[in-house]
């Protein structure tokens, strides 16, 4: 039986991911995660019980256990959620940025190059290596979309990692025609994700009656997207998706920070005084939007989890 390689998979949209496929697949779903603050393994719970699923603790940049779980394994698919994803920490320190970001993604793609290519430089039938990347490496939008096509111009230090990984990804295919994938996607919301994030940031303070942070005016657009329909997409990338080939997935659902700061505290039933301006985020990009027409002409896939509807179940789930 062959595996699936899901590295990352003890965070947010990584344990959010193996949910998703955990029961769609016969295959092997091996779960490589170096578990720092951001990755628990209470995020994988409900999938621990199945047969199909294994968890490694360890790191993206160990190249002998990599070659290992290779081998043991059959791996012949990867899904690398691996980062690290939080830019006021990038800002504070991006050096964990760049190691695992840029480093970690080269070690990664070296050991599937290295378990995947024969002598005669052809991949085994059916590799395939799907690197989760982030509408952040575009930039900062004024007004319109970026679209696949538009520059690459990162503006945070973990922006500038995921770019770089990016590079590096499509450098590999260009080179040693590497059977690589990339998926960019807006801000995700819902279960798991790390307090440190603004939905699950705000509510945590919002129940405990401490003020919530708002950077500069808070009218930052973000374009959200359900963590489901991000899973649905990576999915369906990594099984249909063209080699070589970069996809948009946004969730046509553009909000100001402020709009959900708001959200949150009616949901919570506290008063809008929490709210505290703070002074604005080195750098910050002030709207992020991506169009998704490739992936949607292409594989079919679009956007299904209403906004306003989800935000009340996740941050309920959260209080
Ligand atoms: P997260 O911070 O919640 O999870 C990252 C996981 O990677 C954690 O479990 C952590 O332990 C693990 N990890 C970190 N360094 C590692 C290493 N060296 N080796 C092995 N495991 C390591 O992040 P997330 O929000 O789930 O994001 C997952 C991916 O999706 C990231 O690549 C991120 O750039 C991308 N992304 C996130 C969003 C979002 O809104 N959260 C949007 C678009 C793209």
């Amino acid at each position: 039986m062959s595996g699936i390689l899901v590295t990352g998979g003890a965070g947010f949209i990584g344990s959010n991911f193996i949910r998703h496929i955990i029961d769609k697949t016969t295959e092997t779903i091996v779960n490589l995660d170096a578990l720092t603050y951001a990755g628990s393994r209470e995020n994988n719970k409900t999938v621990e019980c199945k047969t199909n699923y294994v968890f490694i603790h360890g790191d993206i940049t160990d190249s002998e256990l990599l070659n290992k779980i290779f081998k043991e394994h059959k791996i012949t698919s990867v899904v690398n959620f691996a980062a690290e994803s939080h830019v006021d920490r990038s800002i504070q320190d991006p050096t964990a940025f760049l190691r695992t970001n840029v480093l970690g993604t080269q070690i990664l793609m070296d050991a599937a190059k290295e378990a995947w290519q024969a002598e005669d430089g052809r991949y085994k039938e059916g590799t395939r290596f799907l690197q989760i990347s982030t509408d952040e490496v575009y930039g900062s939008i004024e007004e319109g979309k970026f679209t696949e096509e538009s520059n690459i111009q990162p503006n945070s230090p973990y922006s500038a990692s995921k770019a770089a990984a990016d590079m590096l990804a499509l450098s590999y295919h260009k080179t040693y025609g590497f059977p690589v994938l990339i998926t960019r996607c807006g801000n995700n919301y819902g279960e798991n994700q790390y307090p440190e994030k603004l939905i699950p940031l705000m509510v945590k303070r919002a129940i405990d009656n401490k003020p919530l942070p708002v950077y500069g005016d808070g009218q930052q657009v973000r374009d959200w997207i359900h963590v489901e329909d991000h899973c649905r997409a990576i999915a369906l990338v990594l099984k249909k998706g063209t080699i070589g080939e970069v996809y948009n997935v946004g969730g046509d659902t553009e909000v100001t920070n402020m709009t959900i700061v708001k959200a949150i505290l009616n949901i919570t039933d506290k008063p809008e005084s929490l709210i505290q301006h703070v002074e604005d985020r080195l750098g910050h990009d002030r709207r992020y939007a991506v169009d998704h027409k490739k992936i949607t002409e292409e594989l079919g896939w679009e956007p299904k989890v209403n906004f306003k509807e989800a935000l009340e179940v996740v941050v309920r789930w959260y209080m």
